[in-house]
């Protein structure tokens, strides 16, 4: 059988691996497995989270309630925008994917760094988009604007605090980067880690509904996946300008949000304490990372997420040092198909990061 021809440059997004592979793979008992690949809090959800969706399995058997109206509300109310200015995906990912859908086609060109989410090029392939990044694996303002000037795309995706480098760009250079963008062309600004990067640097943080006031153009995403701890639920959410959240409302198939997932976004977005402490714990578990990175004379690049990148030397190649952690139990991610020879490794608890640091030694 054949297949679109726009399948054939794809290479298959390939997830953390989840712990119950490498307990079919290797034969380590689920305890002794310690997971730092995907970025999920290891302080898991907020306890009110899973009282109220406790309560609510019985909804199971009917379909969602398709307005999302509590979720949707409760998020309007947070980022002080209009509830038509918010679109919920089934994580933020689905979002992504409405957008290149509804901007791009197979003329279209989707800008990005060099080194970003594996997603936006996953995307933009389906539709046959051609993808253009710049040279820089951290966002360069100076080279995406020349790149915007040279390739005119429909699409520019700005991830800050990016996935999987952790660095993060300052909010005054973005809004100067997007003075200069013409209105036609849609800018994504990926806040999946913001939460992170706020509370670390506050001239990192950016706060969608001045983003969108300012730049119609522009969309901001979020997700409950990361400092919220619900991954398993995937829920994210788009703010924009009406104009673009109508736009994305032709693409959305109906009840895309599960009854439990909404409930348990819903409640986890009124926990902002449970968010605050797990932000401040990951940056205290940050420092040991740091002062374990400068001992081994391993390059770190300076984080505003909950994960670290550890750049390796030349003579230690990150896949072969991914799989001796697998083998030990130890799920981190190899950056190697980024065309970086480096590890992301998701801040646990003191517990699992210790493990870390005594298998990263052992299998050197
Ligand atoms: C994790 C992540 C997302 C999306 O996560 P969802 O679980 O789909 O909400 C989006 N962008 C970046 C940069 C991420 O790291």
């Amino acid at each position: 059988m054949t297949f679109n021809t726009t399948l054939e440059g794809i290479k298959t997004y390939e997830a953390g691996k989840p712990i119950e592979l490498v307990v079919r793979e290797f034969g380590i008992a689920p305890s002794e497995i310690v997971k730092l690949a995907s970025n999920e809090n290891p302080k898991g959800c907020s306890p009110k989270v899973q009282k109220a969706v406790g309560k609510m399995l019985s909804a199971m058997s009917r379909y969602p309630d398709d307005s999302m109206f509590a979720l949707k509300k409760a998020l309007a109310a947070r980022f002080d925008v209009a509830e038509k200015e918010v679109i919920i995906g089934a994580g933020s990912d689905q979002i992504i994917e409405f957008l290149i859908h509804a901007k791009a086609n197979d003329n279209a060109r989707v800008l990005m760094s060099a080194v970003t989410f594996a997603m936006y090029e996953i995307y933009a392939r389906h539709v046959g988009a051609e993808v253009i990044r710049t040279p820089s694996y951290e966002h360069c303002f100076d080279e995406f604007y020349a790149a915007y000037e040279a390739h005119d795309p429909a699409i520019i995706f700005i991830c800050t605090p990016n996935n999987p480098t952790g660095d993060a760009v300052d909010r005054e250079a973005l809004y100067k980067f997007l003075e200069k963008i013409d209105g036609n062309t849609l800018v994504v600004v990926d806040g999946a880690y913001m939460e992170y990067a706020a509370h670390k640097d506050p001239t990192k943080a950016i706060a969608p509904k001045e983003l969108i006031e300012r730049f119609k153009n522009v969309v901001y995403l979020g997700t409950f996946s990361k400092a919220y701890g619900l991954g398993g639920m995937r829920v994210g959410y788009g703010i924009a300008s009406e104009t673009i959240i109508d736009a994305l409302y032709k693409l959305r198939p109906p009840f895309n949000i599960t009854t439990l997932s909404l409930e348990a976004a819903t409640v986890a977005l009124d926990d902002d304490a449970f968010v605050q402490e797990s932000v401040q714990e990951c940056f205290e578990q940050m420092r040991q990372y740091e002062i374990f990175a400068a001992k081994q004379g391993i390059e770190m690049i300076p984080s505003y997420t909950n994960f670290v990148t550890l750049q390796l030397h030349n003579e230690q190649k990150s896949s072969d040092l991914a799989l001796a952690l697998l083998k030990k139990g130890i799920i981190v991610r190899d950056l190697s198909s980024y065309g970086l020879n480096a590890i992301r490794v998701t801040v646990g608890t003191p517990a699992q990061n210790q493990r870390f640091f005594e298998q990263f030694m052992s299998v050197l």
